[in-house]
């Protein structure tokens, strides 16, 4: 599934990450892929040692500002210094997530001009740092649904044709707010299935938990209705990515706030549940969560009790 196979060489690790190595994947370790967003402050190649220091073996990065209209292309140097800096941590799974300010949907010609631009550039940077996904939020209808969805797949259609790539465009379930398209397994399966099949093969969706529950979908008496729905709906091989998060707000309030694990709406039950689930286990799965004063003694905290929560289920499956 990853694009690229990268080679752990622990020799070249930084002490303080090299302490942490007990703490990723060898053989035999289960549950794929887990990590974090990882700031990129003062260049693309800071990323992968950042991730090493809270152990993570999956990683989302902005390859921009994300709520500037600002566009740059990724020079071959950092290109070649972001690859490079990958090699050498124990990541082996990145996406970028798109800037805020892109509406694919918009009905407004201009803005959705712009953000067309603005999506191809994400392309492109995501395409130049070999990077496995790009993880866009469907856009804002504005005016009609129906006219929204066909703007946003359109646009989608357009850019995928004009940025050819290896890196797999990954569609955000969202969580409902104002006009925003994608909040329903239904609605989303409708924008994929107007992309041309020969362009949807490089597609899939990344589902947030926080997201999932603030639209409606009860993580916590249903769970198994909702992941039943989901595979019916849009098929658990499509699903690319997890953003792991908690929420502020409520089941059904359609509202975006994140929340560390076990201290949200959510708390921690489906959280254990999906690092237990077979069907997720190769899927990677990155937090969002709030990372307090520091960048990384949230993040630890949070992976620490994830893998507790796998190892739980792979004991009781009688794997480990
Ligand atoms: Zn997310
Ligand atoms: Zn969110």
């Amino acid at each position: 599934m990853a694009a690229l196979k990268k080679v752990k060489k622990p020799e070249a690790r930084k002490p303080e990450a090299r302490k942490l190595e007990a703490r990723k994947p060898e053989a035999g370790e289960p549950r794929g892929l887990l990590g974090a967003h990882i700031s990129t402050a003062g260049g693309v190649a800071n990323a992968p040692p950042r991730a090493d220091l809270i152990g993570a073996t999956a990683m989302q990065i902005f390859t921009k500002q994300p709520n500037r209209w600002a566009e740059h292309e990724i020079a071959p140097e950092d290109a070649a210094a972001f690859r490079d800096a990958l090699a050498k941590s124990g990541v082996r799974f990145t996406n970028a997530h798109d800037s805020y300010l892109i509406n694919l949907a918009s009905p407004d010609p201009a803005l959705r001009d712009k953000s067309i631009g603005s999506f191809r550039a994400e392309l492109r940077r995501c395409h130049a740092l070999g990077l496995d996904a790009l993880v866009s939020h469907p856009g804002n209808f504005m005016d009609d649904r129906a006219d929204g969805i066909a703007r946003n797949a359109d646009a989608i259609t357009q850019s995928l044709e004009q940025e050819p790539g290896v890196t797999r465009l990954l569609m955000e379930l969202t969580a409902g707010q104002g006009t925003v398209i994608g909040s329903t397994f239904e609605e989303m399966a409708l924008l994929l299935t107007k992309i041309p099949a020969r362009l949807r093969k490089r597609m899939g969706v990344c589902l947030d938990t926080a997201h999932v529950f603030a639209a409606g979908y009860d993580l916590i008496k249903d769970y198994d209705g909702v992941w039943a729905r989901c595979e019916d709906l849009l098929g658990i091989e499509r699903l690319g990515l997890l953003h792991l998060n908690d929420s502020k707000a409520p089941l059904g309030s359609k509202k975006d706030r994140h929340e560390l694990l076990g201290a949200g709406e959510i708390g921690a039950g489906p959280f254990e549940r999906i690092m237990r689930d077979q069907r997720l286990a190769n899927i990677p799965k990155v937090l969002e969560t709030p990372k307090g004063d520091d960048m990384v003694t949230n993040d630890r905290r949070m992976l620490k009790m994830l893998r507790a929560f796998a190892g739980k289920g792979a004991g009781e499956s009688g794997e480990r």
